[in-house]
């Protein structure tokens, strides 16, 4: 598992900082935030400290209905970064979410065969288990959240099941 140093790498973790921190918080309460701009009125998605479409620094947060449509997906088969190698296969994917921006997550709960452009998805959140030895990395292990302490949870999207469309159903 380590990569020849001792040390475990783990390549699926965020780096958490003061700005992001909110973000990582509401995804461990079981919500999806967005990044709303007070000037052009416009969502964007991954969060940042201005809008990327006028550069307004006017910028909130925002909580996401957590719906989605399904861009495009990859099945990844090989990721020799750790720890992705032992969740092969895997369904990489591009969503549309609600509000309009689009986002890198992963769809679960979906047979690949299943999958299909334009499927109504809904956003689940994943604990992933800190690594061993990584906590010491990008914070203070004092700020661990209470609840999830020492997990990271990230937003991945499943077929939303009240979507009455029959595309999509798993
Ligand atoms: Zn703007």
């Amino acid at each position: 598992m380590a990569a020849g140093s001792g040390v475990p790498a783990r390549f699926d973790l965020p780096e958490i900082d003061a700005f992001s921190r909110p973000y990582w918080d509401a995804a461990a309460d079981g919500r999806l935030l967005l990044r709303r701009c007070g000037a052009c009125g416009r969502a964007h998605h991954y969060p940042r400290e201005f809008c990327p479409h006028c550069w307004s620094e006017a910028v909130t947060w925002e909580r996401a209905s957590g719906r989605a449509t399904l861009y495009t997906w990859s099945v990844v088969h090989r990721n020799d970064l750790p720890p992705f190698g032992a969740r092969t296969p895997y369904v990489a994917a591009v969503v549309d979410l609600a509000e309009g921006p689009r986002m890198m997550t992963e769809v679960v709960e979906c047979g690949e065969a299943d999958l299909r452009v334009g499927m109504a998805l809904e956003v689940t959140f994943r604990a992933e288990a800190e690594a061993e030895a990584g906590r010491a990395q990008g914070g203070a292990a004092g700020e661990a959240k209470g609840g999830a302490a020492g997990a990271v949870v990230v937003p991945v999207f499943r077929p939303d099941p009240s979507s009455g469309s029959g595309v999509g159903r798993c």
